[in-house]
């Protein structure tokens, strides 16, 4: 499921129909696109098909593309108007504004990516998310806030109604559950991302949040940026990071070192993504469901160099990392896509369809 910060911005109903099509010639991975919203698109925006189209994002913070909504009245309108899942980046834009004033003050253009945390700090990110839920309990609206960072906002979700139930639903994203503040140093900008990894303890809530079913789902961010825009100085290096293919064996790390089950991965990953935005006939291992799948050997160790990088973009944050799992095969509805590193590319993914 793919965001709409893209260039061009999936702003009308038409760019998102051409991504649709682009996408069915050339993915290999099944595949949905997030409507894109803006402070003037609402018309476009209610237009979207609840049955072919994951959700609507909005930035409620810029990010990336700069495709904030801030406008109060429009937040109000979405939320209350949308019969569509509305998928929220939680960013309040005038506290980073202030912070991100403060650190130029001091350092000039030359900010450290230190700061990073300190600038998108752990309040922006409350302050929005709490907005975010605000307004959806005022309207009954089926909200889901992207990539938790903090552990505040893990407070802000109910563990006590069954997923299928909730209308509000969060996920927390692979970076968020592996790197913290003290990875900077190292890592620089190849870990910036919005929202910003943060502190150890923030790292651990989230991650309890996830085994207490306060937060829904695991994600990955995939922003394949450039070595060349990411080796800019932090002010200028976008943020956001490759991450697709090494999420699952990110999960299994942590499962070797007996942080979660392997039973909780499939269903964080599976089961209950497809629960959350309502996926037809996927997620489960069921008779007359599509056979999504992944083989695994649990006893596999292998480096992550730029040899073996799959992406485009030839870098990943997690180079020179061992992981103890490797995925030998990956099922796409149905025919072997990939097997030990061979890829087939005759036949493609599917449009994800929603039972809505
Ligand atoms: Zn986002």
């Amino acid at each position: 499921m793919e965001m709409p910060n893209t260039i061009p911005a999936t702003l009308t109903q038409d760019l998102l129909e051409e991504k649709y099509t682009l996408a069915a010639e050339k993915s290999l991975a099944n595949f949905s696109f997030f409507m894109g919203a803006s402070n003037d698109n609402e018309e476009e925006v209610l237009k979207t098909d609840a049955k072919k189209v994951c959700g609507v994002k909005i930035f409620m913070g810029s990010s990336t593309g700069n495709m904030l909504v801030d406008n109060l009245r429009t937040l109000e309108n979405i939320f209350s108007k949308s019969k569509l899942l509305i998928a929220t980046h939680c960013e309040d834009e005038a506290t980073i504004r202030a912070n991100a004033e403060k650190y130029r003050q001091e350092y000039g253009d030359a900010i450290p990516v230190e700061c990073h945390p300190l600038i998108r700090s752990a309040e922006a990110c409350y302050k929005s998310s709490s907005l975010a839920v605000e307004l959806a309990e005022k309207y009954n609206t089926r909200l889901h806030i992207l990539h938790i960072s903090t552990a505040k906002e893990v407070g802000l979700f109910n563990s006590s109604i069954p997923l299928k139930e909730k209308r509000i639903t969060s996920e927390a994203c692979i970076h968020h559950l592996w790197f913290s503040n003290e990875d900077y140093k190292s890592k620089g900008n190849f870990i910036k991302w919005n929202p910003a990894v943060k502190t150890k303890q923030d790292r651990d809530a989230i991650l309890q949040g996830l085994l207490d079913n306060k937060i829904d789902i695991i994600a990955t961010d995939h922003a394949p940026h450039t070595l060349e825009e990411k080796k800019q100085s932090y002010l200028k290096a976008p943020s956001g990071g490759p991450l697709v293919q090494h999420g699952l064996p990110a999960m299994l790390e942590l499962h070797h070192q007996g942080k979660i089950s392997l039973e909780k991965i499939a269903e964080k990953m599976s089961h209950a993504v497809a629960d959350c935005f309502q996926i037809e006939k996927r997620g489960y291992l069921r008779e007359g469901y599509f056979a999504d799948l992944v083989l695994l050997d649990l006893k596999a160790p292998w480096t992550v160099t730029k040899t073996n990088i799959l992406y485009k973009c030839g870098w990943s944050p997690f180079e020179g990392q061992t992981f103890q799992s490797k995925i030998t095969h990956t099922f796409v509805s149905g025919h072997l896509a990939y097997a030990n590193e061979l890829f087939d590319e005759s036949k493609k993914g599917k449009r994800l369809l929603f039972q809505r």
